[in-house]
This record gives structure tokens, C-alpha cells and sequence, in this order.
């Protein structure tokens, strides 16, 4: 009886505490947004959670957000058509992934500033000979230093299927960047996009040796001649459409992996891109939050 009774209490606890965790301030609420926007389920897990009321729950929850930021690294994976895909159910899909090609040539720093500016993240993936004097080094490490994440896309910019017949050069266009940028970054890339997205068997390894995740697009219209220009450019983007290189379609869905290069059209589009992919729902991934190999 007296354990019936027990339970009884307890059930009015939690039932009391359940309806106050609903009865929650604004500041919670708010928080608890958030928090579904990065992670989907999670925050109903953490409020069930205090419904669990002890004295405890203050340091309880600091763990919780800390064991929340370990996890939101990795809520997104490369699917096998290049597009970024929720791990766990309830991460919200409608994302899409920002990449700067060939950089940090003319415009990557600017096309950062304006990346930050507008909360957005992306990665860059550099060629070596974008950064073998200190000035460009310098840019780099800036870069890098505003948060984006810096790719590998080989030293040259090389074809890697027409070296496919010379592993040691293939090697070095790959391993010698990794290198580089460790030295300047402080850590190497993470991820590896082959020039024009042509990998060899032996390209595919030595990534997977170098622990980066191979990575291609989804679409991307900046190196086609009528999109050289910010308007067009902008509305290929941003519709997913590109007509006049045969994409009547859109190529825009949840998870898209978007291939931008250091362009002048680009860098003059780009906070457009951001604005109009926004206007429509999708939110511009944190590329630290896809799941690496390590
Ligand atoms: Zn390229």
C-alpha cells in the first residue's frame, strides 16, 4: 500500500511537472526553437528530461548542452549523389550546402566577409598554387579564422584521370596540398573534391587514406558562359534552373550540395543567392556539422 501510495506522489510530480515544463517562459521557448532548428527531436528528449525535477538539473542540463554541441558535428552525412542527408530523423533536410572552387585566387576573402556577414557557411576548397606566397597564406588562414571550413582540391588544379597512369603524382597533387594547408591552418582538410569532379580508384583511396570524405555537386551554374553575370547567375541559383545549359528543370531539393567558384559574377551574387535560398526555406548548412571520417 504505502508503495502504491509512493508511486502515486511521484506520477503527480512528473504530471505537475510535465504541465509546467508547457507553462514555459518565452526565453525557454525561444531557446527551445533554436534548438529544432539545429536538431530536430532533441529538445522534446531534453524536456522530458526536466520533468525529472532535481536539484541537480542545472549542472545536468550544462552537461546535456555539451554532449548537444558534441553531437551536432556530425547530423548531416554525404549521401552517394553528392546531396546532404540528416542522420537522424528530425534534423531538418530542406539544407543546402555552400562550396567556393578554386579559391582563395581573387575574391574568396571577400566572399567570405559577405558569407559571414550573412551567417552562412561553406567550404572552400583550395589549390595549392593559390597559396604558395605569404599574402595568400595570409588570406587563407583568414579564411579559416572566420569559421569556414577549407577543402582539398588538389595542388594544380589537376585532371586527376589524365594522371591516372602516374600514382606518384597523383600522391603529391593530393597529399602535398594536405600538407601545405596543415602547415598554414594548423589542420588538414577534412574533405576532397577532384577537379571537374574526375576521380581515379586511386584518388578515391588516397582520400580515404588522408581521412577527407569525397565530395562532388548537386549543381552549380558559375562556369557556364551565360550565367558569367550576376543577375543570371543569381536566378540559376537560387531556382535551381539553368535553360540555356540544358537544366529546364530545377535541380533545388533538400540536401543540395552547391558548386560556386572564386568568380567575379560570383562574389557579385552571392549575397543574392544566400537571400533568395533563404526566401525559400532553406537553411544554409554549417558544414561542421557533417559527418567526417576520423
Ligand atoms: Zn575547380
Amino acid at each position: 500500500m504505502r508503495v502504491i501510495v509512493m508511486l502515486a506522489i511521484s506520477l503527480l510530480i512528473v504530471l505537475s511537472s510535465c504541465n509546467s515544463a508547457e507553462e514555459k517562459t518565452s526565453d525557454e521557448n525561444v531557446s527551445t526553437k533554436q534548438n529544432q532548428d539545429k536538431v530536430g527531436q532533441e529538445p522534446k528528449q531534453s524536456n522530458e528530461e526536466k520533468t525529472d525535477v532535481s536539484p541537480d538539473v542545472e549542472e545536468k542540463n550544462g552537461e546535456d548542452q555539451k554532449e548537444l554541441a558534441e553531437r551536432q558535428k556530425s547530423l548531416y552525412r554525404v549521401s552517394e549523389n553528392w546531396s546532404l542527408v540528416p542522420i537522424e530523423e528530425g534534423t531538418n533536410e530542406k539544407v543546402v550546402l555552400l562550396t567556393i572552387d578554386d579559391a582563395p585566387e581573387k575574391y574568396s576573402l571577400e566572399m567570405a566577409k559577405t558569407l559571414k556577414e550573412l551567417d552562412a557557411g561553406a567550404i572552400f576548397f583550395v589549390n595549392g598554387h593559390f597559396i604558395d606566397t605569404p599574402e595568400e597564406q595570409e588570406m587563407l588562414k583568414e579564411i579559416h579564422e572566420m569559421g569556414f571550413v577549407i577543402g582539398n582540391h588538389t595542388y594544380s588544379h589537376v585532371n586527376l584521370g589524365a594522371i591516372e597512369n602516374n600514382p606518384d603524382k597523383q600522391r603529391e597533387e593530393i597529399i602535398k596540398l594536405n600538407d601545405l594547408i596543415e602547415d598554414i591552418i594548423g589542420e588538414r582538410p577534412k574533405f576532397f573534391r577532384a577537379p571537374h569532379g574526375v576521380n581515379t580508384e586511386l584518388s578515391k583511396q588516397i582520400a580515404i587514406e588522408e581521412q577527407m570524405v569525397l565530395m562532388n555537386w548537386s549543381y552549380g551554374y558559375d562556369y557556364f558562359t551565360p550565367y558569367m553575370d550576376k543577375e543570371k547567375l543569381t536566378e540559376a541559383m537560387v531556382s535551381g534552373k539553368g535553360p540555356e545549359v540544358d537544366v529546364p528543370y530545377s535541380l533545388l531539393k533538400p540536401g543540395a550540395n552547391l558548386l560556386m567558384h572564386d568568380r567575379e559574377w560570383t562574389n557579385a551574387a552571392l549575397k543574392d543567392i544566400v537571400l533568395g535560398l533563404r526566401e525559400q526555406g532553406y537553411e544554409v548548412l554549417d558544414p561542421h556539422e557533417i559527418k567526417t571520417i576520423e
